[in-house]
């Protein structure tokens, strides 16, 4: 940052060049153009000659000055940008990026400086702003953006609306849990007026595909979301005042010399690109080191299909026997455990798990005076004091991963706190899972103990509402395409029980078959994965499903999208070390009759294990010879799935 805000000094005074600026991708292919029309700043990104977004808008206004209008670009100046890393936690273990970097260095009519810096890879374009010192001024409070995407007239939308504050389940909203239009015509209203969350998935006719998103967001801005269609356009919006109980600003204050964070603009012919994007996780860095990585594992938890009924001592050591059965790594225990069991019994509970070789994983709310939340333990974890005591405990009590749940939305005020829990988490050798949450926003990178957010109609919704378990298949295609490409997802999954309970013989009716359920396992990456069996399923679920169960691992090396359409179907595969796993669902009323061209997975071996159904709801595995690598015949039943396992 400094070296650049230096540079910019360098440029301003290398003199005005006032014609609009190009940068283009390595591969030539994606191109955009800076330019300023009638003293405001703007930019459009074509693709293969293709118009992906039409002139669209650029700038801020803050209490420091305005810098979307009366601007002027004074200088710009390219690199290149490549760098290599290897990551875990996401889609992909090794990254190589490689970009051209375009700074425009404008200044508004008072003649204060600012610059819009653009990274352009092959399939991604991103923009930031580059703040300098304004005179003697540096502090600043941004109170809008211009930013905005323009795309042209046919393009349709998938986007999930952004949620009023202070509604829902003890006024905990919004946290990222609601519908999602698509296919959408652009002028569809938000259900709340409050616009949509990132990210957004844009279909350009014909033409191709956009997603936008936005990463290296934390303590130091706000997150943010899109506005509503207006005027053509939707444009950057900041955190609503009314969130977090109305505490905290909405406009982010910032000290300079400061950039915003990144704003990603994925753009492809096609949607394998859309999927495999890791634009959120090039562009950061890790804030600070641990002394282990964030570790992945599978758990148990109780508490899906069990519920509230379930925090006690007794069901918690049937869920630690069930984790330890099935080889996972962890048992989580969820609300309520402090009351329930209490304190002084949780050393037992913990050296139990400890005794099975299962790592415990603690549940906590967020809060903290800004919801109406009393599951607890509630109150620990929203100041630095009673944190740091609470994570003393649980170090002392050999609990290395937590579950923090109920945030109050998107304002710098509870980014800063996202941030100040990893933080102290990390000083404490502890593990973070959010639920009730935002979505992570280059969090998997920068925050190394950083291992799962919710921010989605998660498992407990099959519980909540039989509408859920209906939709459930509609749900699972959308994901792979939309939020679990920008960063990982925490959703609870894989649910074998056919009615949503204890018994198995009342409440919500599950619609998807088993091998859907497995296929999700795969199809849903979050580096922990706490899935949804329960006890009962070792002796009534299929064996060959619960073998699959036992083995499924939860980090991977590559990801590819073999084909798909968001809201109609996917098909999916990841690798972990030398083995393939393809999986794919059905969201479609008719059985789905697929010949996949699995050619770009680089497979030697002609033969693999096909996890499909058996009998109505049943698995089997069977062995699949491939004859054609580009036309592997599979068929999927509605709201069915498979998964294919190749060495
Ligand atoms: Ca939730």
């Amino acid at each position: 940052m400094k070296k650049l805000i230096l540079s910019l000094g360098v440029m301003l005074s290398a003199g005005v060049c006032g014609a609009s600026v190009t940068v283009s991708s390595p591969d030539g292919k994606l191109k955009v153009v800076t330019d300023v029309a009638g003293g405001k700043p703007v930019y459009s990104v074509s693709y293969n000659g293709n118009t992906m977004l039409e002139n669209s808008p650029l700038g801020l206004r803050s209490d420091v000055g305005d810098f979307s209008t009366g601007m002027s670009i004074v200088d710009s100046k390219t690199s290149k940008v490549s760098k290599s890393f290897d990551q875990d936690k996401i889609k992909k273990s090794h990254i190589d990026y490689e970009a051209n970097q375009l700074v425009v260095a404008m200044k508004n009519a008072a003649g204060q400086e600012i610059a819009v810096e653009w990274q352009v890879a092959d399939n991604d374009a991103t923009f930031r702003y580059v703040i300098p010192r304004q005179g003697e001024t540096r502090s600043m409070v941004v109170e809008s953006e211009a930013s905005g995407f323009r795309f042209p007239q046919e393009t349709t939308v998938f986007l999930t609306p952004q949620s009023e504050a202070m509604i829902g389940w003890k006024r905990t909203k919004p946290s990222y849990e609601e519908f999602y239009i698509t296919d959408a015509p652009m002028d569809t209203k938000s259900k709340f007026g409050k616009g949509f969350t990132f990210p957004g998935l844009f279909r350009v006719g014909d033409k191709g595909w956009v997603l936008l998103s936005e990463t290296d967001v934390d303590g130091y801005y706000c997150a943010s979301h899109l506005s509503d269609y207006n005027d053509g356009v939707y444009t950057i919006a900041y955190a609503m005042p009314e969130e977090n109980n109305g505490n905290g600003t909405a406009s982010p204050g910032i000290a300079l010399p400061r950039a915003t964070p990144w704003r990603t603009i994925t753009v492809a012919d096609n949607l394998a690109p859309i999927v495999e994007t890791t634009m959120p996780w090039n562009l950061v860095e890790p804030r600070y080191k641990t002394s282990r990585p964030g570790r992945p594992g599978r758990g148990t938890w109780s508490w899906i299909v069990w519920q509230d009924n379930s925090m006690n001592m007794a069901d918690q050591k049937t869920f630690i026997d069930l984790a330890k059965d099935l080889g996972y790594e962890n048992i989580l225990i969820d609300a309520g455990w402090d009351q329930n069991i209490g304190y002084d019994k949780m050393p037992e509970l913990l050296g139990y798990a400890r005794s099975k070789g299962v790592r415990p994983i603690l549940w906590y709310s967020s809060s903290g005076p800004w919801n109406d939340i009393i599951q607890s333990p509630i109150n620990k974890m929203d100041r630095p004091i009673v944190r740091k005591n609470e994570m003393k405990w649980l170090r002392d009590n050999g609990v290395e991963c937590i579950k923090v749940d109920f945030f109050g939305g998107d304002k710098q005020e509870t980014m800063r706190l996202y941030e100040d829990i990893l933080s102290d988490a990390a000083d404490y050798g502890i593990d973070v899972i959010f639920h009730g949450c935002t979505l992570p926003r280059g969090w998997e990178r920068m925050y190394p103990n950083h291992v799962g957010s919710e921010a989605v109609f998660a498992s407990e919704n099959l519980i909540f509402e039989q509408i859920f378990c209906d939709m459930e298949a509609f749900h699972a295609t959308l994901h792979p395409f939309i939020r679990n490409s920008v960063a990982l997802m925490e959703y609870g999954g894989t649910i074998f029980n056919n009615r949503m309970s204890r018994d198995n013989n009342s409440g919500n009716t599950r619609r998807t078959s088993d091998a859907f359920q497995l296929a999700t396992a795969i199809l849903f990456q979050n580096p922990v994965q706490n899935f949804g069996l329960t006890p009962n399923n070792l002796t009534e679920t299929p064996e060959d499903a619960i073998s699959f169960m036992k083995n499924v691992p939860t980090t991977w090396d590559d990801t590819k999208l073999i084909e798909g359409y968001p809201g109609r179907y996917v098909v999916l595969a990841r690798r972990h070390a030398d083995k393939w796993y393809i999986a794919g669902v059905n969201a479609l009323k008719e059985p789905l009759k697929l010949k996949l061209n699995i050619s770009s997975l680089g497979l030697k071996s002609d033969a693999g294990m096909i996890y499909a159904d058996d009998k109505e709801k049943g698995v089997k595995a069977k062995e699949l010879k491939i004859k054609k690598q580009d036309s592997v015949p599979v068929e999927v039943r509605p709201d069915s799935g498979f998964v294919l396992v190749i060495e």
